[in-house]
Protein backbone atom coordinates (compact mmCIF):
# COMPACT_ATOMS: atom_id res chain seq x y z
CA UNK A 1 0.00 0.00 0.00
CA UNK A 2 1.44 3.25 -1.39
CA UNK A 3 -0.43 6.21 -0.88
CA UNK A 4 -2.50 5.80 2.08
CA UNK A 5 -5.80 5.11 0.52
CA UNK A 6 -9.38 5.55 1.30
CA UNK A 7 -11.95 2.66 0.60
CA UNK A 8 -15.76 3.77 0.95
CA UNK A 9 -18.48 1.14 1.76
CA UNK A 10 -22.09 1.38 0.61
CA UNK A 11 -24.92 -0.01 1.34
CA UNK A 12 -28.13 0.10 3.34
CA UNK A 13 -28.23 -0.83 7.47
CA UNK A 14 -27.71 -4.76 7.73
CA UNK A 15 -25.79 -4.90 4.07
CA UNK A 16 -22.38 -5.79 6.39
CA UNK A 17 -20.82 -2.57 6.23
CA UNK A 18 -19.39 -2.18 9.78
CA UNK A 19 -18.48 -6.09 10.05
CA UNK A 20 -16.64 -6.05 6.93
CA UNK A 21 -15.05 -3.05 7.89
CA UNK A 22 -13.74 -4.51 10.92
CA UNK A 23 -12.32 -7.32 9.02
CA UNK A 24 -10.63 -5.30 7.00
CA UNK A 25 -9.17 -3.36 9.84
CA UNK A 26 -7.54 -6.24 10.76
CA UNK A 27 -6.36 -7.66 7.62
CA UNK A 28 -4.74 -4.61 6.11
CA UNK A 29 -4.09 -1.76 8.92
CA UNK A 30 -6.63 0.42 7.84
CA UNK A 31 -8.50 2.53 10.43
CA UNK A 32 -12.00 2.02 10.42
CA UNK A 33 -14.16 5.06 10.62
CA UNK A 34 -17.90 4.68 11.20
CA UNK A 35 -20.26 7.87 11.60
CA UNK A 36 -23.00 6.11 13.56
CA UNK A 37 -19.88 5.01 16.21
CA UNK A 38 -18.63 8.42 15.99
CA UNK A 39 -22.76 9.94 16.06
CA UNK A 40 -23.34 7.22 19.12
CA UNK A 41 -20.17 8.10 20.96
CA UNK A 42 -21.34 11.66 20.61
CA UNK A 43 -24.97 10.90 22.03
CA UNK A 44 -23.49 8.77 24.72
CA UNK A 45 -21.22 12.03 25.96
CA UNK A 46 -24.28 14.49 25.47
CA UNK A 47 -22.27 17.13 23.31
CA UNK A 48 -23.98 19.54 21.40
CA UNK A 49 -24.14 17.51 18.32
CA UNK A 50 -25.19 14.43 20.10
CA UNK A 51 -28.06 16.17 21.74
CA UNK A 52 -28.93 17.18 18.03
CA UNK A 53 -28.46 14.24 17.04
CA UNK A 54 -30.13 11.82 19.18
CA UNK A 55 -33.56 12.08 18.33
CA UNK A 56 -32.79 11.92 14.50
CA UNK A 57 -31.10 8.55 15.15
CA UNK A 58 -34.10 7.28 16.89
CA UNK A 59 -36.87 8.36 14.77
CA UNK A 60 -33.90 6.26 11.48
CA UNK A 61 -33.56 9.31 9.50
CA UNK A 62 -30.20 11.05 8.25
CA UNK A 63 -28.74 13.11 10.81
CA UNK A 64 -27.84 16.74 9.14
CA UNK A 65 -25.20 17.09 6.65
CA UNK A 66 -23.16 20.01 8.18
CA UNK A 67 -22.85 17.99 11.69
CA UNK A 68 -21.46 14.73 10.45
CA UNK A 69 -19.31 16.53 8.07
CA UNK A 70 -17.85 18.51 11.14
CA UNK A 71 -17.47 14.90 12.85
CA UNK A 72 -15.97 13.12 10.49
CA UNK A 73 -13.08 16.50 9.43
CA UNK A 74 -12.17 16.26 13.38
CA UNK A 75 -11.62 11.99 12.91
CA UNK A 76 -10.00 12.25 9.95
CA UNK A 77 -7.92 14.66 11.67
CA UNK A 78 -6.56 12.63 13.59
CA UNK A 79 -3.13 10.98 12.68
CA UNK A 80 -3.72 7.32 12.41
CA UNK A 81 -5.98 7.57 9.79
CA UNK A 82 -2.88 8.89 7.83
CA UNK A 83 -2.58 4.95 7.35
CA UNK A 84 -5.50 5.12 5.16
CA UNK A 85 -8.87 4.73 6.34
CA UNK A 86 -12.10 2.45 5.64
CA UNK A 87 -15.69 4.48 5.90
CA UNK A 88 -18.09 3.28 7.20
CA UNK A 89 -21.43 4.73 6.54
CA UNK A 90 -20.49 7.93 5.34
CA UNK A 91 -20.77 9.67 2.92
CA UNK A 92 -24.77 9.15 2.97
CA UNK A 93 -25.94 12.29 1.13
CA UNK A 94 -24.04 13.74 -1.91
CA UNK A 95 -23.61 17.26 -0.21
CA UNK A 96 -21.19 14.67 1.96
CA UNK A 97 -19.93 12.89 -0.98
CA UNK A 98 -18.54 16.34 -2.04
CA UNK A 99 -17.19 17.47 1.12
CA UNK A 100 -15.08 14.21 1.48
CA UNK A 101 -14.15 15.37 -2.07
CA UNK A 102 -12.72 18.49 -0.85
CA UNK A 103 -11.32 17.57 2.56
CA UNK A 104 -9.42 14.55 0.98
CA UNK A 105 -7.85 17.24 -1.70
CA UNK A 106 -6.62 18.80 1.17
CA UNK A 107 -5.33 16.17 3.22
CA UNK A 108 -3.98 14.41 -0.05
CA UNK A 109 -5.51 11.18 0.32
CA UNK A 110 -7.58 9.74 -2.59
CA UNK A 111 -10.76 7.09 -3.33
CA UNK A 112 -8.94 4.10 -3.83
CA UNK A 113 -12.87 2.30 -4.51
CA UNK A 114 -16.57 3.12 -3.60
CA UNK A 115 -17.60 -0.73 -2.73
CA UNK A 116 -21.37 -0.91 -3.42
CA UNK A 117 -22.69 -4.08 -1.32
CA UNK A 118 -25.53 -5.25 -2.61
CA UNK A 119 -28.08 -7.09 -0.96
CA UNK A 120 -32.16 -7.32 -1.05
CA UNK A 121 -34.04 -5.31 1.73
CA UNK A 122 -36.34 -8.15 2.63
CA UNK A 123 -33.22 -9.73 4.17
CA UNK A 124 -32.14 -6.62 5.95
CA UNK A 125 -35.19 -6.12 8.58
CA UNK A 126 -34.26 -9.94 9.68
CA UNK A 127 -30.17 -9.23 9.99
CA UNK A 128 -30.95 -6.19 11.55
CA UNK A 129 -33.51 -7.03 14.10
CA UNK A 130 -30.91 -10.03 15.95
CA UNK A 131 -27.94 -8.58 15.70
CA UNK A 132 -26.27 -7.30 18.79
CA UNK A 133 -22.36 -6.68 20.09
CA UNK A 134 -20.35 -7.67 22.72
CA UNK A 135 -19.74 -4.44 25.16
CA UNK A 136 -16.37 -4.76 25.39
CA UNK A 137 -14.77 -5.55 22.24
CA UNK A 138 -17.72 -4.59 20.01
CA UNK A 139 -17.52 -8.24 18.31
CA UNK A 140 -20.77 -8.78 16.37
CA UNK A 141 -23.42 -11.12 17.35
CA UNK A 142 -26.93 -12.40 15.73
CA UNK A 143 -29.38 -14.36 17.10
CA UNK A 144 -29.99 -16.39 14.77
CA UNK A 145 -26.56 -16.67 12.50
CA UNK A 146 -23.67 -16.02 14.52
CA UNK A 147 -24.07 -16.81 18.47
CA UNK A 148 -20.85 -17.03 20.64
CA UNK A 149 -19.49 -20.55 21.04
CA UNK A 150 -20.03 -20.52 24.81
CA UNK A 151 -23.72 -18.52 25.59
CA UNK A 152 -23.07 -15.59 27.44
CA UNK A 153 -19.68 -14.76 26.78
CA UNK A 154 -17.70 -12.80 24.00
CA UNK A 155 -15.84 -15.51 21.54
CA UNK A 156 -12.70 -12.57 21.29
CA UNK A 157 -12.61 -11.07 24.48
CA UNK A 158 -14.53 -13.60 26.81
CA UNK A 159 -16.78 -10.40 27.79
CA UNK A 160 -20.23 -11.04 29.09
CA UNK A 161 -22.20 -7.70 28.44
CA UNK A 162 -23.50 -7.34 25.47
CA UNK A 163 -25.62 -4.50 23.62
CA UNK A 164 -28.50 -3.64 21.51
CA UNK A 165 -28.91 -0.83 19.15
CA UNK A 166 -31.88 1.45 20.15
CA UNK A 167 -32.41 1.88 15.98
CA UNK A 168 -32.44 -1.35 15.31
CA UNK A 169 -35.76 -2.45 15.75
CA UNK A 170 -38.58 -3.17 12.63
CA UNK A 171 -39.93 0.40 12.49
CA UNK A 172 -36.37 2.47 12.82
CA UNK A 173 -35.49 -0.16 10.25
CA UNK A 174 -37.92 0.35 7.42
CA UNK A 175 -37.44 4.33 7.92
CA UNK A 176 -33.08 3.60 7.43
CA UNK A 177 -33.90 1.76 4.56
CA UNK A 178 -36.09 4.29 3.10
CA UNK A 179 -33.34 6.98 3.71
CA UNK A 180 -30.93 4.77 2.01
CA UNK A 181 -32.61 4.92 -0.99
CA UNK A 182 -33.86 8.30 -1.31
CA UNK A 183 -30.88 9.69 -0.47
CA UNK A 184 -27.86 7.61 -0.62
CA UNK A 185 -28.50 5.20 -3.49
CA UNK A 186 -27.75 7.85 -5.74
CA UNK A 187 -24.18 8.11 -4.69
CA UNK A 188 -23.89 4.66 -6.34
CA UNK A 189 -24.02 6.60 -9.63
CA UNK A 190 -21.77 9.58 -8.06
CA UNK A 191 -18.84 7.27 -7.39
CA UNK A 192 -19.50 5.31 -11.30
CA UNK A 193 -18.68 8.76 -12.60
CA UNK A 194 -15.59 9.11 -11.30
CA UNK A 195 -14.66 5.38 -11.93
CA UNK A 196 -14.06 4.02 -8.71
CA UNK A 197 -17.21 1.94 -7.92
CA UNK A 198 -16.74 -1.45 -7.64
CA UNK A 199 -19.99 -3.90 -6.65
CA UNK A 200 -20.06 -6.78 -4.80
CA UNK A 201 -22.71 -9.50 -3.81
CA UNK A 202 -23.04 -9.25 0.08
CA UNK A 203 -25.89 -11.97 0.26
CA UNK A 204 -24.00 -14.48 0.25
CA UNK A 205 -20.94 -16.13 2.80
CA UNK A 206 -19.07 -13.27 5.33
CA UNK A 207 -15.67 -15.11 4.57
CA UNK A 208 -16.31 -14.94 0.48
CA UNK A 209 -17.70 -11.35 0.94
CA UNK A 210 -14.85 -10.59 2.57
CA UNK A 211 -12.43 -12.38 0.48
CA UNK A 212 -13.78 -10.34 -2.90
CA UNK A 213 -13.35 -6.94 -0.56
CA UNK A 214 -10.00 -8.14 0.36
CA UNK A 215 -9.23 -8.31 -3.81
CA UNK A 216 -10.33 -4.93 -3.98
CA UNK A 217 -8.09 -3.47 -1.20
CA UNK A 218 -4.96 -5.05 -2.34
CA UNK A 219 -5.66 -3.69 -5.83
CA UNK A 220 -6.97 -0.33 -5.30
CA UNK A 221 -6.02 0.98 -2.16
P1 LIG B 1 -25.14 3.38 11.21
O1 LIG B 1 -24.43 2.97 12.47
O2 LIG B 1 -24.20 3.66 10.08
O3 LIG B 1 -26.25 2.45 10.83
O4 LIG B 1 -25.84 4.79 11.54
C1 LIG B 1 -26.82 4.90 12.55
C2 LIG B 1 -27.55 6.22 12.39
O5 LIG B 1 -26.62 7.32 12.54
C3 LIG B 1 -28.20 6.45 11.02
O6 LIG B 1 -29.48 5.85 10.93
C4 LIG B 1 -28.26 7.97 10.99
O7 LIG B 1 -29.31 8.47 11.80
C5 LIG B 1 -26.95 8.37 11.64
N1 LIG B 1 -25.85 8.49 10.66
C6 LIG B 1 -24.73 7.71 10.58
N2 LIG B 1 -23.93 8.12 9.58
C7 LIG B 1 -24.56 9.17 9.01
C8 LIG B 1 -24.27 10.01 7.91
N3 LIG B 1 -23.15 9.83 7.18
N4 LIG B 1 -25.16 10.98 7.59
C9 LIG B 1 -26.29 11.17 8.31
N5 LIG B 1 -26.65 10.40 9.35
C10 LIG B 1 -25.78 9.41 9.70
Amino acid sequence: MTTPAVLILLGPPGAGKGTQARMLEEKFGLVQLSTGDLLRAAVAAGTEAGKQARAVMEAGELVSDDIVIAILRDRLGEEDTARGVILDGFPRTTVQAEALDTLLAETGQKIGAAVALEVEDAAMVTRISGRYTCGDCGEGYHDTFKQPATEGHCDKCQGTEFKRRADDNAETVAQRLQAYHAQTAPLIAYYDGQGVLRRVDAMGDIGEIAGALGEIVAEAC
